[in-house]
C-alpha cells in the first residue's frame, strides 16, 4: 500500500526520544496527585522542543520520567530507539549515562571536582572508552581556559557552560534541560540557547522545560502542559 509521505515519515532513523501515554501519581496519605495523565510526545533528531506550563503542571515529573530518573506508573519511554522505562534501576542508569544528557538550573557539577574531572566522571559512568577529550568539549562551550577550575571558582555563565559540557560528555541521543537559563543574564542565556540549538542541529534531540520567552523563541515546537496533560 502506498502511503502518503508526511514530514514525520520523512525523518530517517529512530526518534531521539519517544514517550507514550505516561502516567505518574503521587500519594500522600488520603491525597493523590495526578502529576502526569497520559502524556505522549516525541523529539526527533535535529529538533528543539520547548515544554511550557504553569508551576505544578508536571514538567519536572515528565523530565524525570523521560530521563529514567523516575518510573512512570504507566506508559513507556524510548531513547535512541532503546526502552529506558520499566527496567531495573542499574540498567536505566546505564542507558541514561550513554544516551541522555541532563542539564538543570544548578547542581550539574560535583562540587569537589574540577571541570575536567566532572567531564571524565560522566564519561566513566557511561563506560565511554575513547580518550577523555574534555578540551574539545570545553572549546565547544567556550570555556577551555577553565578546565582546571572548581565549580565554586566559576561565574554563573561559566557554570552553565560547564554543566552543558558535562551533559554532552557522552554525545547523547537526547538532551533534557529543566529551566537551564532560569538564573542567567540575558546575554548568557542567549549564548546557552544558541549552544543547545547548535547541538540539536548536529543530530541530537533537545527538549527544554522553560518559562523563558527566549527559549520558546528558538524552539522548533512548543508543548504546553497543564494539570499533567498536553494542551492542544
Ligand atoms: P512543575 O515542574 O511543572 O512545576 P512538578 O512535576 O514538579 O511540576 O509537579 C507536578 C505535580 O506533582 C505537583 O502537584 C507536585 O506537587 C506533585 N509532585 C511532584 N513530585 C512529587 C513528589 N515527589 N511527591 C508528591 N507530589 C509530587
Ligand atoms: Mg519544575
Amino acid at each position: 500500500m502506498a502511503a502518503v509521505a508526511t514530514p514525520d515519515d520523512a525523518v530517517p532513523g529512530p526518534d531521539a526520544l519517544t514517550a507514550r501515554e505516561l502516567y505518574r501519581f503521587f500519594r500522600a496519605g488520603e491525597e493523590e496527585t495526578l502529576a502526569l495523565r497520559g502524556v505522549s510526545l516525541r523529539v526527533r533528531r535535529g529538533e528543539t522542543v520547548a515544554v511550557i506550563g504553569p508551576s505544578g503542571s508536571g514538567k519536572s515529573t515528565l523530565l524525570a520520567c523521560l530521563a529514567g530518573l523516575d518510573e512512570p506508573a504507566g506508559g513507556d519511554v524510548h531513547v535512541g530507539g532503546e526502552r529506558i522505562s520499566h527496567r531495573p534501576e542499574a540498567l536505566r542508569a546505564r542507558i541514561r549515562a550513554r544516551r541522555v544528557g541532563i542539564l538543570l538550573q544548578s547542581g550539574n557539577l560535583i562540587a569537589h571536582l574540577d571541570v575536567t574531572a566532572n567531564i571524565r566522571l560522566a564519561r566513566r559512568a557511561a563506560r565511554s572508552t575513547g580518550p577523555a577529550d574534555a578540551g574539545v568539549l570545553l572549546d565547544q562551550v567556550g570555556i577551555r581556559g577553565r578546565a582546571r577550575a572548581l565549580p565554586q571558582e566559576l561565574s554563573g555563565g561559566e557554570l552553565a557552560r560547564a554543566g552543558l559540557a558535562v551533559a554532552l560528555a557522552n554525545d547523547p541521543d537526547v538532551l533534557l534541560a529543566d529551566e537551564p537559563t532560569g538564573e542567567l543574564d540575558g546575554a548568557t542565556e542567549r549564548e546557552i540557547l544558541r549552544l543547545l540549538r547548535g547541538r540539536a542541529e548536529s543530530g541530537c534531540g533537545v527538549l527544554i522545560v522553560t518559562h523563558s520567552p527566549e527559549a520558546v523563541k528558538i524552539a522548533d515546537r512548543v508543548i504546553a502542559l497543564r494539570d499533567g496533560r498536553i494542551q492542544r
